[in-house]
């Protein structure tokens, strides 16, 4: 049988990075939807589509092919071939990417491709509505958060290992925009699902969160 893990929380509460080391030591695979949202969000933005034009964003997202390939530090992502890893995370991505995500029909079409990723082997998949939306039967639901000030200081050291300089106060501010969008969308919004376990990294490591999610798995 399949063991499904889901893990969602707010943004930059450390759940790709733990996701991603939780799945390699159990030998499951790992799906950044963030990353689905983002490469959306990215090929809109090149084709020069509103991110608000719902129908034809999804007439685009129809001929997308979203795919990852495993690596390290962090796992490759493709659109259509072409590598997208680093471009996904852009600022201006950061901070557009709730708007695409608050459209009903991407979501749909981004769940269905979840699921059929779901359905080949055992994961961990991280985002914003695995527990409660994607895979509401996961035998695993952990809801990560942390003080906004500590998300907000981990994004700044991220940030400034790749050369960017953003102040910490934006980086507090465009975080919480991007809860504030990301939890009062319609469709889906972001929120702990009834049976998630909610793990508080806030004074923890990440070797601590990994830990602790690996004894909720075997328990
Ligand atoms: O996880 P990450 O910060 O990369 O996600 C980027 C954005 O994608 C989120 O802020 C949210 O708007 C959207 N998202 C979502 N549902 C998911 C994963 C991400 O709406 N399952």
């Amino acid at each position: 049988q399949n063991i499904q893990v889901a893990i969602d929380g707010p943004a930059s509460a450390g759940k790709s990075t733990v996701a991603k080391l939780v799945a390699t030591s159990f030998g499951y695979i790992y799906c950044d939807t963030g990353a689905m949202y983002r490469a959306v969000t990215l090929q809109a933005m090149h084709n020069k589509i509103a991110l608000t034009d719902e129908s034809k964003i999804l007439t685009m997202l129809k001929q997308t092919k979203i795919s990852f390939k495993p690596g390290e530090p962090v796992q490759h992502v493709f659109v259509n071939d072409s590598e997208v890893t680093e471009d996904i995370r852009q600022p201006k991505i950061t901070n557009s990417v709730s708007t695409v995500a608050s459209l009903p029909s991407i979501r749909t079409e981004l769940v269905e491709r979840q699921r059929e990723i779901a359905a080949k082997s055992s994961i961990v998949m991280d985002g914003r509505d695995i527990g409660t939306a994607v895979l509401p039967n996961a035998q695993v639901k952990i809801f990560l958060i942390a003080s906004v000030d500590e998300r907000a200081e981990r994004r700044y050291k991220e940030n400034i290992a790749k050369g960017i300089n953003t102040p910490l106060s934006q980086l507090k501010d465009e975080i919480e925009t991007r809860d504030r969008k990301d939890s009062t969308r319609k469709t889906s919004p972001l929120t702990k699902a009834g049976d998630a376990i909610e793990v508080d990294t806030t004074s923890m490591t990440i070797e601590q969160v990994v830990k602790e999610i690996t004894k909720i798995i075997n328990l």
